[in-house]
């Protein structure tokens, strides 16, 4: 079995986290200098194992094993949420470099080949998983000319030449290379944390399905304009996500989510009555069904809004993330790893939060292994775990590789 080095893990997630340091967290935006030259860093890191690393036009980070027959490849993104955590992607890139140093050093591993991945921007920066989409062929040319930066609308074309990634070529899978992705993962939530479990096993990357609700009312004088003459697209915002918080309740799991994250009034104005408001309303399920009645559901609520006045109000949908179950035999052998190191404290839960292993699971079979976040706290710069979880993660993790590859 591949014996992982922990003091060795933890001090290389301690290098990493230097670039962007912020308070005990990190701030590494997707393209921003520190997130280049963190790439660089683990580019060479993976170099010193023997993997032959490239920097791809999107800025994905691949450390190729050349040598092995079967490949198992390893990974998840490297930059990070605004003022974010130390682990959120980083544990995953850690592990991968781990793992392929781990199986190098032991003979028994000869042949089994571990490639190490760092996808650029998860995180959506520019757009999520803009480098496991470009991976796995679900990124055009033509998409790229189109996107532009969050924060400040710079368009990636003009990021990726900063960075000096443009011109090079945009490396793309080849199924037939691999025998699967797996990806480790700080939980994010609190179930491992608050049940005192120590990993878990992904069956599920839940679907996450958004969309854009516009109410159109008539902007005008808020001292000159009477009650009964107003039509206010504010209130009628309001009184529709109370009804959506209302409702949502009685059709849901004790799993499902649902967030209104983001609310917009025009002009915004003390003394104008807002003439047009959007909010983005976001539900998560594992469950495909459950999905569609929550559409049903929330196409029902615009309706009868609309149909109420005085505002005209009507919705789109922004996104469908489908749910994407982890592949059974990968479920299977992360079980029998962790049983193995921390018998009785494992459990099977699904990922609440999206990521790279939900891509990667259309071109090949994908596995996910989490291990428990401190009082489930995340996309903040206090995030954090437990050390020896994440020692025990990283040796869970070699081990499951190894069944992995040694049966698929
Ligand atoms: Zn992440």
């Amino acid at each position: 079995m591949p014996t992982i080095d922990g003091q060795r893990v933890v001090t290389d997630l301690k290098r990493l986290a230097e670039f962007g340091r912020y308070k005990t967290g990190v701030h590494r935006p997707t393209y921003s200098p520190v997130d280049v030259e963190s790439r660089h860093w683990l580019a060479e890191k993976l170099r010193e194992t023997g993997l032959d690393p490239v920097i791809d036009g999107i800025g994905n980070v691949i450390g190729r094993n050349l040598s092995a027959k079967r490949r198992l490849l390893v990974g998840s993104h490297s930059e990070t949420q605004p003022y974010g955590g130390w682990l959120d992607g980083s544990l995953g890139v850690i592990y991968g470099l781990e793992l392929a140093r781990a199986f190098a050093a032991d003979p028994s591993c000869a042949g089994l080949g571990i490639e190490v991945a760092a996808w650029a921007d998860e995180e959506g920066h520019y757009q999520s998983f803009l480098g496991s989409h470009s991976f796995t062929g679900m990124l055009s040319e033509a998409q790229i000319d189109g996107v532009r930066g969050r924060d400040d609308g710079t368009p990636l074309r003009e990021a990726l030449q900063r960075a000096g990634f443009a011109g090079r070529p945009r490396e793309r899978v080849d199924p037939q290379r691999y025998i699967g992705y797996l990806e480790a993962h700080i939980e994010q939530g609190d179930t491992l944390d608050a049940s005192g479990l120590r990993i878990g096993v992904v069956e599920t990357i839940v679907g996450i399905w958004n969309y854009r609700v516009s109410l159109n009312g008539e902007q005008n004088h808020a001292g000159t304009t009477r009650m009964v003459r107003r039509k206010d697209a504010g209130v009628a915002m309001v009184r529709l996500a109370t009804r959506i918080h209302d409702r949502f309740p009685e059709i849901a799991d004790p799993r499902t989510v649902w967030t209104i994250g983001r609310m917009v009034i025009e002009p915004n104005a003390p003394s104008v009555i807002p003439g047009r408001a959007e909010m983005q309303v976001q539900f998560r399920d594992a469950d495909p069904a459950r999905l569609a009645l929550f559409e049903k559901t929330l196409h029902e609520l615009v309706g009868e809004a609309d149909r109420a006045g005085p505002c005209r109000v009507a919705i789109e949908t922004a996104a469908h993330n489908e749910p994407r179950p982890m592949d059974p035999g990968f479920q299977a052998q992360i079980e029998a790893a962790a049983e193995r190191h921390a018998p009785g404290m494992h459990m099977r839960l699904p990922s609440a939060a999206g990521h790279d292993a939900a891509v990667l699971s259309y071109r090949m079979p994908a596995g996910m292994m989490f291990i428990p976040s401190l009082g489930g706290i995340s996309h903040h710069w206090s995030e954090d775990s437990k050390a020896e979880d994440i020692v025990l993660g990283a040796q869970v993790f070699a081990d499951a590789a190894e069944r992995i590859l040694r049966t698929a």
